[in-house]
């Protein structure tokens, strides 16, 4: 299987050569020149089989530059029951009826970013192995929260990398700083930076455009990367879950071979739904994707329109993950909408750049609504949908769940479907755990409180079982007490690798 950029203008690369390089040299984004097709008999038989061995069934056609030994070696230092809770690793909860809540956040850091994080570092050690890359990896970080924390974990003490990640000082919250200021592992650093997240991101992006320094870092024997959600080795592990999703269906006799179901996806950078495209494209039978969006819902109006237009305020939510106004994924969904059209997605993507927004042709738009519903929720609804869930229920969402849960009360009302739906969930509600206490209790019950001590209110609460990393974070050492000015992060990096100037 050979990659391609979806702006077209540069070589095929195997896809040990596209995940080392993550972006393309054209500036796009690696797509597999075939999608691989599983026939419905496949699909029944992974009713049968472990996360792992369905991950496995993915990952061979994709990766067929990877031995099968090398291959398995992956799945199965990522996906354990030790780091995912149980075995099931991504199991589903029937929440109603015909709804199921796909759970994306047993991982090490309680979010869905570890179903890739844990496995990207692990085809990342091999893909330099094979392209015969001798140098030590670097992976620069910039986080305002999530993502800096499951790159972390999933890099600790993966032999032939480091990682160093910057957090703004201001802007993340306690339990995030802790869990990277405690992170153990022989090759991890985390520095806060003081200033905002943009801070951080420009400092990053200023170290990448840097060529002095990357010939000084290639000198002295290291090679930057970046891990980001582009990375083809971070969508593909994703398309695994939704089949999984289907196959425990099956298993629970929910659903039989071939019936079609829909998949709510609470959206941000259009990584996790587009995972849920390729699913559908490789045979898996469904109906509709369902594209949730907070605040910032560029996505609902991109659907909705066929406009794609990032001018606009940038708003903070309760939904912190999915504040974004430029999904970078979505250049993916355009190449295979319009059948590999290059030409007209890098006139896309210029007018984007340029303008800060493109409208997309009606005949793309029809095959885009064809498949794809979206719509948003404000906070507001978003904290109602949290306490009328958990009156109705029990059941407790985090904040990025219940938007995909709101959107999908507003499509059946819309639309009248009853389809059996997948609400993919996509974070532990522990993890953003004041907003959801306040949706829960009010107010009042968060007034003075730690997050810490929220744990334990949710837990009494929702009966819950805290995730260990969250419980014993409180009182676990301060490992990395670096901070640095924005301006000074090139300096901390050779600091920190030892790097005379
Ligand atoms: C990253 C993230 C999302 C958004 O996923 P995309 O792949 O960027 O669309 C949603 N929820 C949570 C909790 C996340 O961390």
């Amino acid at each position: 299987m050979l990659y391609r950029s979806t702006r077209g203008n540069c070589a095929s690369v195997s896809s040990a050569e596209a995940i080392k390089k993550g972006l393309a040299e054209d500036g796009g984004l690696f797509v597999p020149e075939n999608i691989i097709h599983f026939s419905n008999e496949q699909i029944l038989k992974m009713s049968e089989q472990s996360y792992q061995e369905r991950a496995l069934n993915i990952l061979e056609g994709y990766l067929d530059d990877y031995t099968l030994s090398e291959l398995k070696d992956c799945v199965s230092q990522a996906y354990t029951a030790k780091k995912f809770e149980s075995d099931s690793i991504a199991p589903i909860h029937k929440l109603y009826e015909s709804v199921n809540i796909l759970e994306l956040w047993h991982g090490p850091t309680s979010a869905f970013k570890d179903m890739a994080l844990q496995i990207l570092p692990h085809f990342l050690v091999k893909a330099l192995k094979k392209t015969g890359e001798n140098k030590e990896i670097v992976i620069l970080v910039a986080t305002s929260g999530d993502t800096g924390k499951a790159a972390l974990e999933g890099f600790k003490d993966v032999e032939g990398t480091k990682i160093i990640v910057f957090f703004p000082n201001q802007g993340v919250s306690e339990i995030q700083r802790m869990q990277m200021v405690t992170q153990e592992g022989n090759n991890t650093f985390s520095v806060a930076v003081n200033g905002n997240f943009d801070d951080a991101q420009n400092g990053v992006k200023r170290i990448f455009n840097d060529k002095d320094v990357m010939a000084l870092m290639e000198e002295n024997g290291y090679k930057f990367s970046s891990a980001n959600s582009i990375n083809w080795g971070r969508l593909v592990p994703q398309i695994v879950y939704y089949f999984s999703a289907y196959a425990d269906m099956l298993k629970n006799k929910e659903i039989e071979i071939g019936d079609k179901i829909n998949f709510v996806v609470p959206t941000g950078n259009f990584g996790n739904i587009l995972a849920a495209y390729y699913a559908k494209e490789m045979g898996l039978p469904i109906n509709k994707l369902i594209c949730a969006s907070n605040d910032n819902n560029v996505l609902t109006d991109f659907i909705n329109t066929g406009i794609y237009n990032k001018n606009r305020e940038f708003k903070k939510t309760l939904s912190p993950s999915m504040d974004i106004l430029i999904s970078s994924n979505l250049e993916r969904l355009l190449y295979l909408i319009t059948e590999g059209n290059s030409e007209m997605v890098c006139e896309w993507m210029s007018k984007l750049n340029t303008e800060g927004s493109y409208e997309v042709d009606q005949e793309t738009k029809k095959k885009i609504q064809n498949i794809f519903w979206a719509d948003y929720s404000n906070d507001s609804d978003t904290l109602k949908t949290i306490e009328s869930v958990y009156l109705e229920t029990g059941y407790v969402l985090d904040t990025h769940t219940a938007v995909a849960v709101d959107v999908y009360d507003k499509y059946v009302i819309s639309t009248s479907d009853i389809t059996k739906t997948v609400i993919v969930s996509t974070a532990s509600p522990y993890k953003f755990n004041e907003s959801v206490v306040k949706a829960i209790l009010g107010e009042d019950a968060i007034a003075g409180k730690s997050e810490f001590e929220l744990l334990s209110v949710l837990n009494e609460k929702s009966g819950l079982k805290i995730p260990e990393p969250l419980r014993e974070l409180k009182d676990k050492p301060v490992l990395h007490k670096e901070t640095c000015e924005p301006a000074k992060m090139i300096d901390k990096v050779k600091e920190t690798l030892k790097i005379e100037a």
